[in-house]
């Protein structure tokens, strides 16, 4: 047994409201998705619960609220370095909860370090414009500007796959904007959020701004969504929960970053030596459950035979296994329902498509598939796998792949690899996502980018900058001179 699963084994975890610990009626245990032994135990919030600490994040805005940009920066700093101090601690427990192989897990933490540093400098410069009033005819003796100021109360509802960086981009520029947070994070990675909560406690975040409610997403979830208080929805997670959440919200801002089945072009002139390394990366890291995983990939037929084959021949190097060995490449997935669900589908694909490698279970880790000439109709290819399952197609020109990209109901992020600057601009103006990445699979992103998606992808853009803008409102201040 590791020194992490010894430390938290049987732990009861209380909800943080109010910078107290409080105890729930009931509690649920966590087990590991690798080992399936029982982690914790967990609060589960009634909604009662979930209304107090609403009620304790909207009585902190006037604290957060009287607190200046270098106040809140430095909070933000000081978690920096209390969590580069707790690096190994905080990787283990990503491993440990979402059997994220530790190699992805600690760059998981490093990529939350920097999100919070960039959150830290982003609480700096939060400013407004002027407005030249003159410019109308009836503006003249006019002078005016923006400011932005905090949204509010801020319920930040969040996923399995990245649970504490996913935490930090809602978190840290709540934070840096000035904001109050309900964090209620997914059930499965509830120790991630709780260890970011001590750490800002520990970093002088005053009680209250800063409250976590475990449990479930139908409770909890829903009161968030449900209640007056709460000024904004930041929402990451699946389409059909996304657009649930949207219906409910009424008029309260949402925020919505969602799904996908990302593509990649390419193109007939690409060395395939040069780019196998980024394509299992991008399909294979935290066994595809990524939004922007790697899922479909279009390549030229000039090419096709040589990337499918160097493609596979690298996917049965990778090495599956326990998520705490730095060895591992690949381990279980969330759940067991997930790990049967991606089973139905690859049985579906079996029918009509060809299983180049994988599709099988080695103890319970789905080994990484690869699957070619599928269909555009089948669940692999037309929803979202979240799983490491590849579905490669030949296509004979950019442009026919562009058309396959773009029948999709998503639209995060696609890829193209082409040296054909014709067919590199021709795929930025005509493939419709929230990103397009020339020379890399779509998989690529840092955390100050703006990134969200089109379509059933969601609305609204994080990326720490962009996070705050849609965290802050606009008030316009006009000074009649005359
Ligand atoms: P999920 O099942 O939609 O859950 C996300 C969160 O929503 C969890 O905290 C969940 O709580 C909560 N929830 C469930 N039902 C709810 C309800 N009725 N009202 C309010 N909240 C509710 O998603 P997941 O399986 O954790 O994450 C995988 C999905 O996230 C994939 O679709 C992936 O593409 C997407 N994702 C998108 C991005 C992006 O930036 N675009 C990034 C990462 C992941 P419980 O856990 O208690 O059910």
């Amino acid at each position: 047994m590791s020194k992490v699963q010894s430390d938290v084994k049987s732990e009861k975890r209380s909800l943080i409201i109010n910078g107290e610990r409080v105890a729930a009626l009931s509690y649920t245990p966590l087990y590991s998705p690798y080992s399936g032994e029982e982690i914790a135990q967990i609060a589960a919030a009634s909604k009662k619960q979930t209304l107090d600490a609403i009620n304790s994040a909207s009585e902190a805005r006037s604290i957060i609220g009287n607190m200046t940009a270098f106040e809140r920066a430095e909070i933000l700093e000081k978690a920096v370095t209390i969590l580069r101090d707790k690096a190994d601690e905080a990787a283990k427990i990503i491993a440990f909860e979402a059997a994220k192989p530790i190699v992805f897990a600690k760059a998981e933490v490093a990529r939350t370090i920097e999100t919070y540093k960039f959150a830290a400098e982003e609480a700096k410069r939060i400013h407004g414009e002027t407005i030249p009033f003159d410019a109308a005819e009836s503006g003249a003796g006019r002078f005016g500007y923006t400011v932005r100021e905090p949204i509010g109360v801020v319920g930040a509802i969040t996923p399995f796959n990245f649970p504490m960086n996913l935490v930090a981009h809602k978190v840290g520029p709540a934070i840096a904007a000035g904001n109050t947070i309900v964090l209620k994070p997914a059930s499965q990675t509830p120790l991630s959020a709780l260890f970011i909560a001590e750490v800002f406690e520990e970093a002088g975040l005053p009680a209250g701004v800063l409250n976590v409610v475990t449990g479930s997403g139908r409770v909890v979830g829903e009161a968030i969504v449900e209640d007056d208080r709460v000024n904004m929805v930041t929402f990451t997670g699946s389409p059909s929960v996304g657009i649930g959440i949207r219906n409910k919200a009424g008029l309260k801002k949402t925020t919505l970053e969602l799904g996908s089945n990302s593509a990649l072009i390419i193109d007939k002139d690409v060395v395939i030596d040069s780019i196998i390394d980024r394509c299992i990366m991008g399909a294979f890291s935290n066994q595809g459950q990524v939004c922007i995983s790697l899922q479909r990939v279009y390549v030229h037929e000039e090419v096709y035979e040589e990337f499918v084959s160097k493609f596979a021949e690298a996917a049965k190097q990778l090495k599956v296994g326990d998520p705490l060995d730095p060895e591992t490449d690949i381990s279980a997935l969330i759940s067991q329902d997930d790990t049967d669900r991606a089973l139905a589908w690859i049985a579906e694909a079996k029918e009509q498509a060809t299983i180049r490698t994988g599709g099988k279970l080695t103890g319970r880790i789905l080994e990484p598939t690869i699957i070619t000439d599928a269909a555009s109709d089948l669940k692999v290819s037309c929803q979202e796998v979240f799983a490491p399952v590849v579905v490669i197609n030949k296509v004979g020109s950019v442009e026919e792949a562009i058309g396959y990209v773009n029948d999709s109901r998503f639209g995060l992020q696609a890829g193209i690899y082409t040296n054909n600057i014709k067919n590199a601009m021709q795929a930025v103006k005509k493939l419709y996502v929230g990103g397009v990445i020339v020379n890399d699979v779509p998989t690529f992103r840092v955390d100050q980018m703006p990134y969200g998606g089109v379509k059933n992808s969601g609305t609204g853009r994080e990326g720490v900058k962009y996070a705050v803008e849609e965290m802050t409102e606009m008030k316009l201040v006009v000074w009649n001179q005359s």
